[in-house]
């Protein structure tokens, strides 16, 4: 029991989905809130934090509007002049005295009269000075909870902590400048200074792709044998339904399909990656691999990273067997919120075959799920996936073929060394019935105006997707978060269905908001990145982030992807939170490119790894910390010692290397646990 966690709180922790006091220590900081040296009033940027430096200019007003009090002032300093308001904190006037000098730090806006701080905190010079280049720890909060409990609990959870003990030999830490896993650990929460918050997640960063890859690589090995268990023959099933589809394949999907016949067909067992931007139209290629399966007799299962998902999947496979007349093909979904009786009947169709065609997220490895005869194994945005369960599903027969398809751009190279192996087809070509996305990058006042675009484009029949970087609100942290967007959505465009979707929602309810907004029930969707992966829905053709500056440019690329999949022209709207002109030159990128690749290196080359602009979303990904598009220097870093390790001992089973060996089998039991989809 964590001191001062009593069991109210305890229960708030459980809406975070905190339950140990590991939980704890990885419930990593969203963001930082930093101390930085003071400005020029001048130079104050409307929409962000800052500090100034000011002399109080005028005497401290004090009014009472209904049960408000308002206290107001004014300083200046050489370069302008700036209002400070409190609300409901009447003793602020006892502190200020005209001609008296502060720093006062909060946000800057822009009302008619000029510039206005709200509530800033309020330094002497010296204690400022103390406070300066210090970095606090912001986490995703949940009503009722508040920022200093988290920071409490864990510290707390700290003391109770065991040692951990260090898997890297020291003289790979000082090669790669590496500090140890259990500092970095304490030091990701609280970091004295910008300095230590990059060691530390360098550090852990580097853990975790480090364990990502020691882990594919020793899979692989494990898994040996790489002869074809499952030899198909060409068949005229996919050739029909090749020709009964509603389009064209494109000439980059045509190619990628004669390379997956070629796999199956051949001597040895298919291990590839199917690499396609989003929208490239990977799933049909998926669907033809099932279909030629189910008609050679086999089973095949396709793995997805959520629910919506793998029903979203389901939904259309089933369509198109029903449309295009695909006899032998007979899907079946199976996740795990399927009503017992359900699972129980799709549990038995899997076992004996009568379903050839396996569709849903990590259920489909659960031990109790017999396959007849599983001979391919496709998983889409199988990074979000634990290496385990591809290793768990492996173990259900002969090694099946697996087919991996993935929209994260990344270089060819690191693919290598991510990847090990595998062989790569590129679906490099968007299908051609689309129109480009029009593309705009705007500052905060042009929220109104985006309004009534949206319902613009609901009047003609379309819907939009709003996407914030948080859920509820953090404090320390300007930033648009579902419940308040939602909220304000809901008043403003009051004729309108406005639904909520984010990743602490029960997979369950995350279907069923899916559901009415594919199905045009909801109108306006108000969601985090949940929507990021895979999601379709051709007929939404709006799309607002807010405070888009907060999000990789690759992340908000593929956010775009969500739109733009149909035949009505679509919009994106990059809703900057303040006006500033470095963010909208990184959003400028956006504007100019639509090539996934090209965003990821320049996103890179602009941002830099470690960047505190950014929020990282908590709990829906293998990495939490690193960011393989911009940590290449990382990946590159931890797949070498993976390499290095694994050319000594490949089954990392010498004395030598029995700390690392330890430290997989812990991450690996770890990922079996926290990725709860
Ligand atoms: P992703 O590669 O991002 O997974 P999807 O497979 O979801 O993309 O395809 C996006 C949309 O494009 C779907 O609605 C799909 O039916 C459609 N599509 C796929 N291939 C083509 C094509 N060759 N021509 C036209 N539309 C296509
Ligand atoms: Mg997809």
């Amino acid at each position: 029991m964590i001191k001062g966690i009593g069991p109210k709180t305890e229960a708030l922790f459980a809406k975070l989905h905190i339950e140990t006091v590991e939980d704890l220590i990885s419930y990593y900081p969203v963001h930082y809130d930093e101390y930085l040296p003071p400005e020029p009033i001048g130079n104050a940027v409307v929409g962000a934090k800052c500090a100034v430096e000011g002399r109080i200019a005028r005497g401290v007003f004090r009014k009472v509007t209904g049960r408000k009090t308002v206290i107001s002032t004014e300083i200046d300093d050489p370069t302008g002049r700036i209002r400070l308001i409190w609300f409901n904190a009447p003793y602020i006037a006892g502190m200020l005295k005209k001609g008296s000098v502060f720093i006062f730090r909060g946000i800057v806006r822009r009302r008619q009269d000029g510039l206005v701080m709200e509530h800033p905190e309020i330094f002497t010079l010296y204690a400022y000075d103390q406070k300066i280049k210090t970095l606090n720890p912001v986490y995703s909060l949940t009503k009722g909870l508040t920022n200093n409990a988290v920071m409490k609990a864990v510290k707390g959870a700290f003391e109770l902590a065991g040692p951990v003990p260090e898997y890297l030999p020291e003289a790979v830490r000082e090669r790669l400048g590496l500090t140890g896993e259990e500092e970095a650990s304490r030091k990701i929460h609280f970091p004295a200074d910008r300095e230590e918050y990059l060691a530390a997640r360098r550090r852990l960063a580097f853990d975790e792709m480090f364990l990502f890859i020691l882990a594919m690589r020793t899979l692989r090995k494990r898994l040996g044998e790489d002869k074809n268990e499952f030899p198909m023959k060409l068949t005229w099933d996919t050739e029909e339904m090749i020709s009964a589809l509603p389009f064209a394949l494109t000439h980059a999907q045509e190619r990628t399909w004669q390379e997956i016949e070629a796999d199956l067909t051949g001597s040895t067992r298919m291990a590839r990656l199917v690499q396609g931007d989003v929208g490239s139209g990977k799933t049909i290629l998926a669907f033809l691999a099932m279909q030629m399966t189910a008609a050679n007799g086999y089973q095949s299962a396709l793995m997805a990273p959520t629910e919506v998902l793998a029903r979203q999947h389901y939904e259309k496979l089933c369509r198109l067997a029903e449309d295009l007349h695909l006899e032998n093909l007979h899907p079946v979904l199976l996740t795990g919120s399927l009503r017992a009786s359900e699972k129980r009947a799709a549990l038995a169709a899997i076992a004996d075959g009568s379903a050839n065609a396996v569709i849903g997220t990590h259920a489909l490895i659960e031990e109790r799920v017999a396959y007849r005869d599983l001979a391919l194994v496709i998983t889409d945005e199988q990074h979000r996936f634990g290496v385990c369960q591809r290793e768990a599903l492996a173990k259900k027969g002969a090694p099946p073929h697996m087919m991996v398809m993935s929209a994260t751009p990344i270089p060819r190279t690191l693919g290598i060394i991510w990847y090990g192996d595998l062989s790569v087809s590129l679906v490099d070509e968007l299908p051609g019935n689309r129109l480009p996305i029009k593309n705009c990058v705007v500052g905060p006042s042009y929220r109104p105006a985006a309004m009534r675009f949206i319902k613009k484009e609901a009047e003609a029949g379309h819907q939009a997707y709003v996407i914030c970087p948080m859920i509820e609100e953090a404090e320390g942290l300007e930033a648009e978060n579902v419940f308040t967007a939602a909220a304000r959505i809901r008043k403003e465009l009051s004729d309108l269905t406005v639904g909520i979707l984010h990743g602490r929602m029960k997979p369950a309810e995350k279907d069923k908001v899916m559901e009415a907004f594919r199905d045009g029930e909801i109108t306006v969707l108000v969601s985090t990145t949940v929507v990021e992966v895979g999601v379709d829905v051709p007929n939404a053709t709006v799309m607002l982030v807010e405070n888009a500056e907060r999000f990789g440019l690759a992340q908000l690329h593929q956010l775009r992807g969500r739109v733009g999949r149909g035949s009505a022209q679509s919009y994106c709207i990059f809703l900057a939170g303040q006006e500033s002109e470095s963010i909208t030159k990184r959003m400028e990128i956006l504007n100019r490119s639509n090539d996934g690749f090209e965003i990821a290196e320049k996103d890179f080359e602009l941002r830099g790894p470690g960047d505190l602009m950014g929020i990282r979303q908590s709990g829906d990904a293998v990495f939490r910390l690193a960011d393989p598009a911009s940590d290449r220097e990382i990946v590159k870093a931890a797949g070498e010692l993976a390499a290095f390790y694994m050319a000594e001992d490949p089954m990392l089973a010498g004395q030598e290397l029995a700390p690392v060996r330890k430290r997989l089998d812990r991450y690996l039991s770890e990922s079996a646990k926290t990725i709860t989809l």
